[in-house]
């Protein structure tokens, strides 16, 4: 029998959202707890590569705000203790380990 491990974070554990550039490898952190203007996204503010604005009109943008903001709405929500007959967790890859 193979065992197999699993991992959990809670909501509150995601303290920001980080973004990469493959590019150039300048790395943002996006707190949750802050309300964030992502058009200062649509490139890399270093190398003005396209991040959440595609050469071809395709966008990104109201789908990391809605995450950044779920995240962090879920948090305070779990927080508030009003909704204390559950847990949530969200699970994680263990790959890489
Ligand atoms: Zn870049």
């Amino acid at each position: 029998m193979k065992n197999q491990l699993k991992r959990f974070i809670d909501p509150g554990d995601v303290l920001a959202v980080r973004i990469d550039c493959k590019h150039c490898h300048v790395v943002i952190s996006l707190p949750v707890s802050k309300d964030i203007d992502v058009n200062k996204l649509l490139v890399c503010p270093y190398c003005t590569r396209p991040w959440l604005r595609l050469p071809d009109g395709i966008t990104g943008e109201v789908q990391v705000k809605q995450c950044i903001r779920e995240i962090s709405v879920l948090s305070e929500m779990l927080a508030s203790g009003r909704f204390n007959g559950f847990a949530l967790q969200l699970e994680i890859t263990t790959d890489g380990e």
